[in-house]
């Protein structure tokens, strides 16, 4: 065995749900882009949080409440090195992704007039795009998205046409779920912040892909979900700079996001604590920090040269056969590839790589505008992670080749 292949099986072996086999043939999986599988060290932190530590955070000065504040908030510091925050008041607590932009839009709302503009892309999830429709509606915002260019990238040359005064928020994906495409993100940060707009990135893709650097970066918010990062569903994390983030009114109102409350007035509680509102999921939150330790436990670099490395084969051998319609190939990309095949729905393909062992996702990604702008229902999209094989990817392409001959 190659030193590589020692290196990505060890790493493999925390993950058992991997080792099954699906319609009779051993699971392949790759949709990653959707949901990541979890290391047993996440399963077992959870579960020792709830046989063990199991109590409210923050609330009581008892023994368990004041373990599972501590592990909780030991988190929060692992979040903030994970994406070189300046601080922990900068790391709120979210639901995922999803949550993030709508708690951004929602009191961002309060700094917003009606005529101001705010910028979105062709590439976005329909999380970075319903969000804004809905300040258009409630508080008659104009919103301008960045065109596709010829090459299957962001044309940066109409999104400097669309920067004006006007320009209050940029809000862009870091790579694009559905095509896989890096974007130049520190560039178009840079020309927002040159008309005093701020600037969100979505980072729901990047954050298992790339070293997330957000000062390096100097984006004003980052929000990401923990589930695409081998860790639990139902968490996620909101970036965002401090003195931003203070001058913001809360979002939702309840326990923990107050200071003191009655029927005259109410003070708000301090960073972060301000923007979350109610019981947080402790145990997923715990469950992050155990995700981001294992991670920590292996070379960053050399898990990102083995993923572009998968990505590379595929690509590869994908445009090798003609019945394929690759999607911006290649173009940067880290973690997915999508692509159709001519005279077949996505979704037959999907389901005809299922009944071989192989998951793989179809249809339009949560990204019907891009859809229309590539012309197309859907694709068919393979995703990778740290854990998938070069043998898995030869899988995927062979069972490819047996539905292709099937169809014919
Ligand atoms: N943005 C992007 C780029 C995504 O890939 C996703 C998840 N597919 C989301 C937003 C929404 O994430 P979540 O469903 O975890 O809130």
């Amino acid at each position: 065995m190659s030193n590589s292949s020692f290196f990505i099986s060890e790493l493999r072996s925390h993950f058992p749900i991997l080792n099954q086999t699906v319609n009779d043939f051993p699971l392949v999986y790759l949709d990653n882009a959707a949901t990541t599988q979890k290391p047993l060290a996440v399963v077992d932190a959870i579960s020792h949080y709830y046989l063990n530590d199991n109590a409210n955070v923050h609330r009581a000065s008892h023994q368990l409440s004041n373990r599972a504040t501590t592990s909780f908030e030991a988190v929060r510091t692992a979040v903030q090195q994970f994406i070189n925050a300046k601080s922990s008041k900068e790391i709120i607590w979210t639901k995922g992704t999803t949550e993030g932009i709508n708690l951004l839009a929602n009191v961002l709302a309060s700094q917003l007039q009606r005529g101001d503009q705010v910028i979105i892309s062709a590439m976005e999830h329909h999380a970075n795009i319903v969000p804004w429709q809905m300040l258009v509606k409630s508080h008659g915002i104009v919103l301008k998205v960045i065109p596709l260019s010829a090459d299957c990238c962001l044309d940066l040359e109409a999104y400097q046409a669309l920067l004006n005064e006007k320009t209050k928020l940029v809000s862009i994906t870091h790579i694009s779920n559905a095509l896989g495409v890096i974007n130049p993100v520190k560039e178009i940060i840079k020309l927002a912040h040159q008309v005093d707009a701020q600037v969100i990135i979505d980072g729901a893709q990047a954050v298992a892909h790339l070293t997330v650097d957000v000062q390096d970066l100097d984006c004003d918010y980052y929000v990401f979900s923990a589930h695409k990062l081998f860790a639990p569903t139902g968490v996620g994390v909101l970036y965002g700079k401090q003195d931003l983030l203070e001058k913001l009114p809360p979002w939702q109102g309840g326990g923990e996001m107050i200071k003191s409350v009655s029927f005259k007035e109410t003070t708000y509680n301090e960073l972060p604590f301000k923007f979350e509102a109610g019981t947080p999921n402790i145990a997923g939150v715990i469950g992050l920090g155990a995700a981001l330790d294992f991670i920590k436990g292996y070379d960053h670099e050399r898990l990102k040269a083995h993923e572009q490395s998968l990505l590379h084969f595929t690509e590869k051998a994908l445009s090798a056969i003609p019945e394929v319609t690759l999607f911006c190939a290649g173009v940067k990309k880290s973690g997915a590839i999508s692509f159709t095949i001519k005279g077949e729905s996505a979704a037959d393909i999907a389901m005809l790589l299922d009944a071989q062992g192989i998951a793989v996702r179809s249809g339009s990604h949560c990204a019907m505008p891009l859809m229309s702008e590539l012309n197309c229902n859907g694709t068919v999209r393979v995703s990778f992670a740290i854990y998938n094989t070069l043998e898995e990817a030869q899988r995927f392409i062979e069972a490819l080749k047996k539905l292709l001959q099937m169809l014919q």
